[in-house]
């Protein structure tokens, strides 16, 4: 069975150039980047270069990256800091966050005393740029804004250069989850004003365990994990040599081929949307998925006409890899507080929720196979649903 990866939101396989360069520096450059001897500069040099690169995709200093384990940690990191550092008192934040920034945030709420005010999205799971104006103005106390650029389970992008400069209008830290959004878009962080911003490598076909968080300068922040001066004292460890080596490569492949890959993807989003309008009765797409320029292109997010909470099994016994929502939730049996949150109770108990998420290498053979095992599945469900009608 040739097995199909439907998935990308949830992790992306990596690069053949990413392996090569990841194995060629477990072999040769294995030196600790502090070391002062040459074994140790190598490495250095390999962190400075990856650091760089970086920071001209993103317009930024270099010592404003950060490298990290992954999106969790430097949103962690991010807003922890922000609290215990910063003086941060309130955050205003929405409830379709990704759980490493939501859990992050109510453990501040419990441990800290820290407010939290939710701006509440609306049926398409957007954020309303006046309520955030207006909670910022309703209090004094130092506020740390987290809002997430693009949502990982439906799609849906958020402009962070508005948003942050509503931020800076009125004193307020911005931070943004852009772990999704990161190496598929331009982001220039000298014209968009985030305070902070997180990213992971293995979203972009780069390796697990490695990440940055975006800092801008003279900000305070601290870390969160103490020890040595690595990484300007703002998170102590000996660096993750060659995953900063396979992430650099990761961003490099992504951002040269950017067009390319995008106006790929754009087409292969176009395409599922067609071929799941056409197919199956009674489709339609959560949030602004559907909508090209509102969304990131690498996510479609769809609601099935029928309820089948087996539906991931029975797609995945079928050979295609597809989530329900997102991945750090699908081993839940609740449903997504995404989905919750923009959907009403007669969908919520009628519908089924499917995440397609789609990458460079995703082709329309596969879009149609997954197009055939949902049009299956519906045409079971009608059958065993007249049955019980006719029982
Ligand atoms: N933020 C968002 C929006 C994500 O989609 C993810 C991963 O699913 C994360 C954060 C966490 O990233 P990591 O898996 O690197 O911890």
């Amino acid at each position: 069975m040739n097995k199909i990866y439907l998935d990308n939101a949830a992790t992306t396989p990596l690069s053949e150039e990413v392996i090569d360069t990841m194995v060629a520096v477990l072999k040769t450059n294995y030196g600790n980047p502090s070391s002062t001897h040459s074994f140790g500069q190598e490495a250095k040099i390999l962190l400075e270069n990856v650091r760089r690169e970086v920071a001209n995709y993103l317009h930024v200093s270099p010592a404003e990256i950060i490298f990290t384990s992954c999106g969790t940690e430097s949103n962690n990191m991010i807003i922890k800091s922000c609290v215990n550092h910063l003086g941060v008192e309130r955050i205003i934040t929405s409830p379709l966050e990704h759980k490493c920034v939501a859990e992050t945030v109510l453990d501040m709420k419990k441990r800290k005393g820290v407010e939290v005010v939710y701006l509440r999205p609306d049926n398409k799971g957007d954020i309303s740029l006046n309520d955030l104006t207006e909670a910022l103005q309703k209090s004094d106390k130092k506020t740390l804004v987290s809002l997430m650029h693009a949502n990982n389970e439906i799609g849906n992008l958020l402009d962070i250069k508005k948003v942050a400069e509503i931020c800076k209008e009125n004193n307020a830290l911005f931070h943004s989850d852009t772990v999704q959004s990161m190496a598929h878009m331009e982001l220039d962080f000298s014209d968009i004003k985030v305070d902070f911003a997180s990213c992971s490598a293995h979203k972009f076909h780069g390796p697990k365990g490695s990440g940055f968080a975006f800092v801008r300068k003279s900000s305070g922040l601290k870390g969160i994990i103490t020890g040595g001066p690595q990484e300007r004292s703002l998170r102590a460890g000996t660096e993750n040599v060659c995953g900063i080596a396979g992430l650099g490569k990761a961003l490099e492949l992504s951002v040269n081929n950017m067009e390319e890959y995008s106006s790929h993807i754009k087409e292969i989003k176009k395409y599922a949307i067609e071929q799941l309008q056409q197919k199956i009765e009674g489709v339609i797409f959560n949030g602004r998925s559907a909508e090209m320029d509102a969304s990131l292109y690498t996510v479609l997010s769809v609601l099935l006409p029928f309820k089948d909470p087996m539906i991931g099994l029975k797609l995945d016994m079928k050979g295609i890899a597809i989530s329900q929502g997102s991945a750090c939730s699908s081993g839940a049996s609740k449903p997504s507080m995404v989905m919750m949150m923009i959907l009403d109770e007669e969908e919520m108990n009628n519908t089924t929720p499917l995440r397609v998420s789609f990458s460079h290498l995703t082709t329309k053979k596969e879009i149609d196979a997954l197009v055939a095992a949902l049009q299956g599945i519906a045409e079971n469900f009608k059958i065993e649903n007249h049955d019980i009608e006719h029982r």
